[in-house]
């Protein structure tokens, strides 16, 4: 169970902000259909209209929209801030960030 939950890394945001978890193989099967011109997709038992996805994205690239959605940003020494937070990582000794 858990292997399966970590296989699926990517993730097919759709409009409404419902989030549908894919394996890799999944996710490149979908491109190619989507690329083929389809307009309907089954991703895990649900069905899917091409006009409704916003993106396949990885896990990563989530997890950064989610924070940017909390209002966090990215400084230029790549450490997430919260939103008012001010930056100081120049100042501090890169282990200690
Ligand atoms: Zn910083």
């Amino acid at each position: 169970m858990n292997k399966q939950i970590t296989d699926k890394i990517y993730c097919i945001l759709l409009r409404s902000g419902i989030r549908i978890w894919v394996d890799k193989l999944k996710s490149i099967e979908l491109t190619a259909q989507i690329r083929g011109g389809g307009n309907l997709f089954e991703i895990e038992g649900q069905v899917v209209n091409k006009s409704d996805i916003s993106g396949i994205f990885t896990a990563d690239k989530i997890d950064e929209l989610d924070k940017e959605k909390r209002g966090m940003w990215k400084c230029k020494f790549n450490v997430w801030h919260n939103r008012y937070d001010i930056c100081n990582c120049g100042m501090i000794p890169k282990e200690l960030r």
